[in-house]
């Protein structure tokens, strides 16, 4: 079964005469457990499309399925993904362990099971040492850990990535872009992962999706889009 499913998606920002188009009918399947990369220039559409599917942005037209549930009128909160951004989108006053639990917190989870749950993301991304630390006491690449950890606790049914590395100087691109292909091989959620950068694309994606203007170019294996390494 298809784990993300987009059918005839379009994307209007503004009303009336000023209204901009850009997406423009865009049909896309991401299977469960895969991992799949849309790339694409700046300013073709890619956050936009995965800002619809995290329900941070709304659908204009079209529709948007996760698992066998359409979402376009569910809350973020409560659909089952969960948002790795670039910028990291830490709480500055919230120590790395209550960075990770406020979610949970916010849907009134039992703590002991917070407890657990922050253990165990701190474990698979070897956080378990900074747990106490102030975001402002890390680096780049320790602060984009604890987005991810952030995300591996909610155990969503799907990773969505907005372009989580770019940020990050070019060893610690290299470092969080093998960790999360560890995280994909050992946890198995579904991943969207949007990106400019080809590298990216090609040593993370099993399928491709280029995007340019607004629409789907071409989906396929990196070996498809890009040729032979
Ligand atoms: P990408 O992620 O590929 O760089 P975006 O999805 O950010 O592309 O942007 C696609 C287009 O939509 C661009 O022309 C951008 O300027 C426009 N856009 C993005 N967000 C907004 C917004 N909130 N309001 C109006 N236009 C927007
Ligand atoms: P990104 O590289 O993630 O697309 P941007 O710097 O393009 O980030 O955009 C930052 C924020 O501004 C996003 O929330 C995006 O939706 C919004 N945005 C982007 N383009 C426009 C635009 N033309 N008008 C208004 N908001 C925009």
């Amino acid at each position: 079964m298809a784990a993300i499913s987009i059918r005839k998606l379009v994307k209007r920002y503004g009303h009336g005469a000023k209204a901009q188009q850009v997406i423009h009918g865009v049909d896309a399947e991401v299977h469960d457990g895969e991992f799949v990369v849309i790339v694409g220039p700046s300013g073709c559409g890619k956050s936009t499309l995965l800002r619809m599917v995290a329900g941070l942005e709304e659908v204009s037209e079209g529709e948007i399925a996760i698992g066998p549930r359409v979402v376009n009128d569910i809350e973020p909160a409560d659909r089952d993904i969960a948002m790795v951004f670039q910028n990291y989108a830490l709480y500055p006053h919230m120590s790395v362990a209550e960075n990770m639990a406020y979610g949970l917190k916010l849907r009134k989870m039992p703590k002991a099971e917070i407890d657990e749950r922050v253990q165990r993301a701190a474990k698979i991304l070897e956080l378990g040492h900074l747990l106490a630390r102030k975001p402002r006491e890390l680096s780049g690449g320790q602060r984009q850990r604890v987005a991810m950890g952030r995300a591996i606790v909610r155990d969503p049914q799907v990773f969505l990535f907005d372009e989580p590395l770019s940020n990050l100087d070019a060893k610690l691109r290299v470092q969080t872009r093998l960790e999360i292909q560890k995280l994909h091989r050992e946890l198995g959620v579904t991943s969207l992962f949007v990106t400019h950068d080809q590298v990216e694309a090609m040593t993370l994606a099993q399928r491709i999706i280029v995007m340019n203007g607004g629409r789907i170019e071409q989906i396929g294996t990196p070996e498809e889009v890009y040729g032979q390494p």
